[in-house]
């Protein structure tokens, strides 16, 4: 089995100069490819430097994923939002209590193109190689048992969800969860970010969409609507071109690394895509870092196209690095270079 792409992502950068030494110290972890989040702060206000940035990653041999990070909470993250900050409305909203979350409605026309604009003007204006969807989530519920479901609140239920289900389904939308909601979300969620893969091919039809989604097990016991949850829907999308499921916290034991990443790459190659695993390379580390080695060769072995990990020098300087944040950058790096194909 061979790797043919090893993924860092990378945030907060400033400048094509301040980068560049970042860029080499990719390159010598045996990185191909560096996915660059993008937040809405930095749109707003380093978006000129966006182009020179992603030049210099390019000059450097590496690969440029766009991962427009956490925008509008819809994606996975740490950082804040603007449109929530600047708008009131267009949020989800709780089906049990009505009240609004702090997360960007995404069936909503105004955060779709708020959002869409977002993407198609980096699209324009830098050369990346591709974008990334970063964990697309609806806010609630997060975690939920599946015979539990009829209990548990969930999002959408904004003005918004509610009269465009009722355009569809011919009924008020409940406050119950029931399997009309269900498809509605997925087909909502779908729609968002298929929409924007869509326009941006039309823009520029080389550039390359992995849309990474939960590593969830969606048994008896566990599924989360995350408005992701159908692996088939995502993996049949004409618009993205790379399957890829997210990071597994180290302590789980190892059935559950095998389980995800059998289906993810199963899932892929059922369209005839490349699969992507992913590393955690912050926050929390193994007890033992052979465990690093371990599951990077269990993704290579079981058949994984793609690995990735989260994120440069194990996140040090921050809240979520990692206890020995380089030690674990660079294991993830001796990792990359034993595995990806020569
Ligand atoms: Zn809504």
């Amino acid at each position: 089995m061979a790797v043919t792409q090893t993924s860092i992502s990378y945030y907060g950068f400033q400048s094509a100069k301040q980068s560049a030494p970042d860029f080499k110290e990719m390159v010598d972890h045996g990185c191909t490819t560096v996915i660059l989040a993008v937040t809405e702060f930095d749109f707003d206000f380093r978006r000129c430097v966006i182009p020179e940035v992603v030049d210099e990653a390019h000059r450097q041999g590496l690969r440029v994923l766009i991962d427009p990070w956490g925008i509008g909470k819809f994606f996975g993250g740490e950082q804040v939002s603007l449109f929530l900050q600047n708008n009131v409305n267009h949020r989800q909203v709780s089906a049990m209590t009505g009240e609004a979350l702090p997360a960007a409605c995404f069936t909503s026309q105004a955060f779709r193109n708020y959002f869409n604009n977002m993407c198609l003007t980096i699209a324009r204006e830098c050369d990346a190689d591709g974008f990334f969807w970063d964990e697309p989530h609806y806010r609630l519920p997060m975690h939920t048992s599946s015979f539990m479901q009829l209990a548990e609140d969930w999002s959408c239920r904004c003005p918004e969800c509610m009269k465009k289900f009722e355009a569809r389904y011919g009924y008020e939308m409940p406050r119950f969860m029931n399997e009309d909601i269900a498809a509605f979300r997925r087909e909502e969620a779908l729609f968002t970010l298929a929409d924007c893969s869509r326009q941006l091919k039309e823009l520029k039809p080389e550039l390359e969409i992995t849309c990474c989604i939960h590593a969830t097990l969606h048994d008896y016991y566990n599924i989360g609507y995350r408005g992701y949850d159908d692996w088939d829907l995502v993996g049949a999308c004409p618009y993205f071109d790379v399957f890829s499921t997210t990071i597994i916290g180290w302590d789980q034991p190892k059935k559950f690394f095998v389980d995800i990443t059998e289906r993810t790459i199963k899932m892929a190659k059922k369209y005839n895509k490349p699969s992507e695993r992913w590393i955690m390379g912050y926050y929390k580390e193994p007890e033992d870092f052979a465990k690093v080695d371990e599951v990077a060769q269990l993704y290579a072995d079981l058949g994984a196209d793609r690995l990735a990990a989260w994120t440069f020098r194990g996140g040090v300087n921050t809240m979520v690095a990692a206890p020995h944040a380089i030690e674990l950058w660079d294991r993830i790096g001796e990792n990359y270079k034993r595995l990806l194909k020569k």
